[in-house]
């Protein structure tokens, strides 16, 4: 059986990541958003750009809790 280890992108810089990362190894971003303090540093376009990505993730993966949880983050 083939283990498919599933992809995410940075939301930062689209680098390719594991779904386990909480970082990027590139640019050291959280990955996923799990309290407003994560938020609170970004500035509006940085926060913009994490949206676009979560959408993405969700459009491929509905299911995809995680990014759910960061994209209503997002929008608080
Ligand atoms: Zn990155």
């Amino acid at each position: 059986m083939q283990v498919v280890a599933k992809r995410i992108e940075c939301p930062n810089c689209g680098a390719d990541l594991n779904i386990t990362d909480t970082k990027c190894r590139y640019c050291k971003s959280a990955v996923t958003i799990t309290s407003m303090a994560d938020i609170d540093a970004f500035s509006m376009p940085q926060i913009n750009k994490y949206i676009g990505s979560y959408n993405r993730r969700l459009a491929a993966d509905a299911t995809d809790g995680q990014a759910a949880m960061s994209v209503g983050m997002c929008f608080l």
